[in-house]
């Protein structure tokens, strides 16, 4: 078997070559849209997608489809879809039907009129590393991350982890890749999330010099509460632990605060006057 920790690349190209094999041929069917990402997924029209392309686009990239519909009416919010879009694809947006017998978001073959093949088979071994559907049938759970005023990436991370499916050691291990299940930190031998962001040692050092860790001990598992710093801190840990792991780059806990106050002052001044989806499904 390939080891997949001297070709890092591995386990990405092996799931984006199933989703593009996929890809072709599929659309999503749209039911209260918070499975669909709003970014590169075919659910305009018959099928078309929005390319990550420019800093507009590329700031969607955490929000979801369903973040564009009036639910309680399930009907476009056609001003925000106008204000976010260019005409043309507005358009597109406003004219794609929304069905309220349609429940549940689901991807269907255009070729196929029972899609069964899509949905059964490749596809959603990768989408289930993408979306735990437990996690997301937890009410108000959405716009509390996607409320917060942080980088995107950020809110990213926090959605992965409150899905459950940050690719940890752990996790890849239960999902069939063969590498080590040891802490790229520490050695502890399970890396987990939980372990990488709130037990390993290193991390808790973080969390301490930060001043945080009196905030974040008692209520470890709400995610909801955690201000704009923690999360980014989050993701600064994680990034430190893939330098680690990719790069065998060491951060100090100095560096790794560092880049997450600059990471949340950046994004702060650069949206100081704009404000980004303020809406609340
Ligand atoms: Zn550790």
């Amino acid at each position: 078997m390939l080891s997949w920790e001297h070709n890092p690349s591995f386990v990405w190209r092996s799931i984006l070559s199933v989703k593009l094999v996929v890809r072709q041929g599929a659309r999503w069917k749209i039911g209260a849209g918070f499975d669909i990402p709003i970014i590169s997924e075919p659910w305009i029209g018959s099928g078309s997608s929005i390319p990550p392309v420019g800093d507009d686009m590329l700031a969607l990239q955490p929000y979801s489809v369903g973040n564009l519909i009036d639910q309680e009416r399930k009907v476009w919010n056609e001003p925000l879809v106008r204000q976010l879009f260019a005409v043309e694809t507005a358009n597109n947006i406003l004219n794609t039907p929304l069905h309220h017998q349609v429940e549940r978001d689901k991807l269907i073959s255009k070729a196929e009129k029972n899609g069964h093949y899509y949905v059964r088979s490749a596809y959603r071994i990768c989408i289930e590393e993408v979306i735990n559907n437990d996690h997301l049938r937890k009410p108000g759970y959405w716009s509390d991350i996607w409320r917060l005023k942080v980088h995107p990436k950020v809110k990213n991370l926090v959605w992965r982890i409150c899905r459950d499916c940050l690719p940890t050691r752990v996790k890849l291990r239960s999902r069939g890749v063969n590498c080590p299940s040891e802490c790229v930190r520490c050695d502890d031998p399970h890396e987990d999330s939980y372990h990488l962001l709130f037990h390993c040692p290193i991390t808790v050092n973080i969390w301490q010099t930060a001043n945080l860790w009196h905030l974040i001990a008692p209520s470890i598992h709400q995610f909801d509460n955690a201000p704009d710093n923690i999360v980014t801190i989050m993701w600064s840990i994680r990034k430190a632990r893939n330098m680690k792991l990719w790069q065998q780059v060491s951060d100090s806990t100095f560096t790794i605060l560092e880049r997450a106050k600059h990471l949340l002052e950046g994004w702060r001044s650069a949206n100081r006057n704009k404000s980004l989806l303020r809406h609340d499904n």
